[in-house]
């Protein structure tokens, strides 16, 4: 049985201040709702804030990208060991408005995804296509593209602390969701990807949410299907009570 994990991708959402209240109305609502993970990205600048606040909770902190860098002239960008060092335990990588917006390829985003776990984070990697590349039936070749080349040079062991967001580019804050049978299948497409590189076994293991528009009101269907072991929420992860009412379909 896979675990599954629920994370809020909060964007450029929440002020430090912000971020405290938020979480500190958040505990009670998902306290000793152990059976997922929670993970709360925040922006970069909350970090350390939400850390402090998490504090002895069952919610995790996460970022939302990382560079890939050790250190050095990368004026703006943030290190991996400056992410540990603050006590964050998961990075968001790949995400499609990063890649649309900040020119990320699946090649850096290949070198951050090996920076961070080197540096012991866990990462949360996402894939998606495009609306024209789905309407052109090449969904899956998309997918297998950039989960192989985003994975490159990724032992079987560093598995274990990857996991997988398919996100289609057109349900991402459109209110438009994949249907269940949509994300169930990209899902399992993805899966069989990691099957073919890594082998059954780390396929079986390997945890790959859903991603684009679930909300309070479809996330029990999406969590049913098999191969959805979580989901990467936007919108809905920046309000308590959506958020919590995920939290508690994927209980
Ligand atoms: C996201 O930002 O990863 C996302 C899925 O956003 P939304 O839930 O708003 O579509």
């Amino acid at each position: 049985m896979r675990r599954l994990v629920i994370a809020g991708n909060w964007k450029m959402n929440k002020t430090p201040s912000e971020t405290k209240a938020f979480l500190e109305a958040l505990k009670p609502v998902v306290a000793g709702k152990d059976n997922c993970d929670i993970v709360c990205c925040v922006p970069a600048t909350n970090l350390a804030i939400a850390v402090e606040t998490a504090k002895g909770s069952n919610i995790k902190i996460g970022a939302q990208n990382v560079h890939f860098a050790k250190s050095g002239a990368y004026t703006g960008e943030t290190s991996a060991d400056m992410l540990v060092d603050l006590g964050v335990e998961y990075v968001i990588i790949g995400h499609s408005e990063r890649r649309q917006y900040f020119a990320e390829t699946d090649e850096t985003v290949n070198a951050r995804v090996k920076a961070a776990l080197e540096a012991g984070l866990k990462v949360i990697l996402c894939v998606g296509e495009l609306e024209k590349e789905r309407d052109q039936g090449i969904t899956a070749e998309i997918l297998g593209k950039q989960t192989k080349v985003d994975l490159l040079d990724v032992t079987a062991e560093q598995m274990k602390n990857v996991i997988i967001a398919y996100e289609p580019v057109w349900a991402i804050g459109t209110g438009k969701t994949a249907t269940n049978e949509q994300a169930d299948e990209a899902c399992g497409v993805v899966r069989a990807v990691v099957a073919e590189l890594y082998g059954k076994r780390v396929a079986d293991e390997t945890i790959v949410q859903y991603g684009g528009s679930m909300n309070a009101k479809n996330c029990a269907d999406l969590l049913k299907c098999e191969n959805v072991d979580g989901g990467l929420i936007g919108g809905a992860s920046l309000k308590t009570e959506d958020f919590g009412i995920i939290v508690d379909a994927a209980q």
